[in-house]
């Protein structure tokens, strides 16, 4: 977009066009206040935010509680690397571990470092614990999932876009498609060294799809059976977001490895983690694997406080309790607008599909004016549009959503 009159917004769009690298396609909205489920942009205009910065602010934009954690650490210690011990890390550890039922975590700072480290620590179990020979392990992976942005992480992604002209490829992954339980018995049966399974429970930047029931659960008893490890990457799905702690939850599936990220600092600051039992932890050693950021006092006392934000607000049920409210209103208003093909999700994870083709501009459009409307989400794969608000949302809140939303798409 090219800026063309002298205003605030067209400015700062004008900069981020000449001088960053333009690796992505925003919505034309320049931000500068958040709190709670609302944003304003820099002429003023107040916006209930329907993305929250792809579920990493599930706690509403600055949470006075976790900003205060951060005030108060960024002022007594931020990092010391892990050539030290800090007098955080030790607890945020214990603080993790008990809260999600673990042994062990290992920190790290981005969704896709995690996802790293997962793949990493997989495959090194597998050949000291699993008599996998060396350089053989496979990770088995779904079709359409996104896991991040890292060489190796897009050399298994079936995105073009994410993949072309990156090469060469990192191998060792073996692709089925989601939600097929047959593909998955058939690929961990008939091929050999097979290491693990790395899933969103939810796919939520291939489009919010939602696997059938069960599917979790028996892909779990796959893994078992196969004596594969059960990897899933809640870096979206998990903090609440599909209304319980995790989206394994909602089928009381324990994965081996557990990777989050996102939401775990409320959008304050990047923290991720890998969790695990101990057998399998083990697996790594002083010198095998480590970020200088990760596990800094910093992320550690941000990461307790979003936590604790999530318990004590009870945002899973909230998120449980809205999302069905939102389909439902949604699904009957789809019956009289069949420009809304789809209403999909759980909890607070859901996505519309727009009766048109992937390459028409009808969502984006939508988009457009949902903003004007006061109201911003953003089009994914051309005609689905996600909606994602802050966990922290009540239910007036919501129904003043819907009635924009159904008003936008009225409009078309
Ligand atoms: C966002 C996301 C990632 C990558 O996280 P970054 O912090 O952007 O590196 C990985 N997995 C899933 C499921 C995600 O949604």
């Amino acid at each position: 977009m090219i800026a063309t009159e002298n205003n605030a917004t067209n400015k700062a769009i004008a900069l981020e066009n000449k001088y960053g690298a333009h690796n992505y396609h925003p919505l034309p909205v320049v931000l500068q206040k958040g709190e709670g489920v609302y944003v304003w942009d820099v002429e003023g205009k107040k916006y209930f935010d329907f993305l929250s910065a792809y579920s990493a602010v599930n706690q509403g934009h600055c949470h006075p509680k976790i900003i205060k954690a951060l005030q108060e650490q960024a002022s007594k210690l931020t990092l010391t690397s892990r050539a030290f011990f800090n007098d955080k890390l030790g607890n945020y550890e214990e603080y993790m571990s008990n809260y999600f039922g673990f042994d062990k975590i290992l920190p790290m700072n981005t969704g896709a470092e995690a996802v790293e480290t997962a793949i990493k620590l997989c495959r090194k179990y597998a050949y000291e614990k699993n008599g996998i020979a060396e350089d053989k392990a496979k990770i088995v992976v779904c079709e359409n999932n996104f896991h991040g942005r890292t060489t190796t992480i897009i050399s298994f992604s079936n995105d073009e876009e994410a993949r072309r002209n990156f090469g060469p490829y990192t191998p060792g992954f073996e692709k089925i498609p989601y939600n097929d339980l047959e593909a998955l018995e058939l690929t961990l049966k008939n091929t050999e060294n097979i290491a693990g399974f790395l899933v969103e429970p939810i796919q939520g930047e291939a489009g919010v799809y939602v696997p059938s029931e069960g599917y979790l659960q028996k892909a779990k008893a796959l893994c078992e059976k196969y004596n594969v490890l059960f990897i899933a990457d809640e870096v979206q799905t998990g903090i609440a977001r599909t209304g319980k702690l995790l989206a394994v939850h909602h089928e009381n599936v324990i994965p081996d490895i557990l990777i989050l990220g996102k939401a775990l600092s409320g959008g304050v600051y990047p923290v991720s983690a890998v969790l695990a039992d101990n057998n399998i932890m083990e697996v790594i050693k002083p010198g095998q694997h480590g970020s200088t950021f990760g596990g800094n006092p910093l992320a550690a006392a941000v990461a307790m406080a979003a936590l604790e934000v999530i318990t004590d607000e009870n945002l899973a049920e909230n998120a449980e309790n809205l999302g069905n409210i939102f389909r439902r209103e949604l699904q009957e208003f789809a019956k009289s607008n069949p420009i809304i093909k789809i209403v999909r999700g759980k909890g607070l994870l859901n996505a519309i599909v727009i009766d048109d083709t992937e390459d028409s501009s009808t969502a984006w459009d939508i988009c457009i004016k949902l903003r004007d409307n006061g109201l911003l989400a953003k089009p994914t794969h051309g005609n689905i549009i996600r909606f994602a608000p802050p966990l922290v949302m009540n239910e007036n809140q919501l129904y003043e959503c819907l009635d924009i939303i159904k008003k936008t798409i009225q409009e078309f």
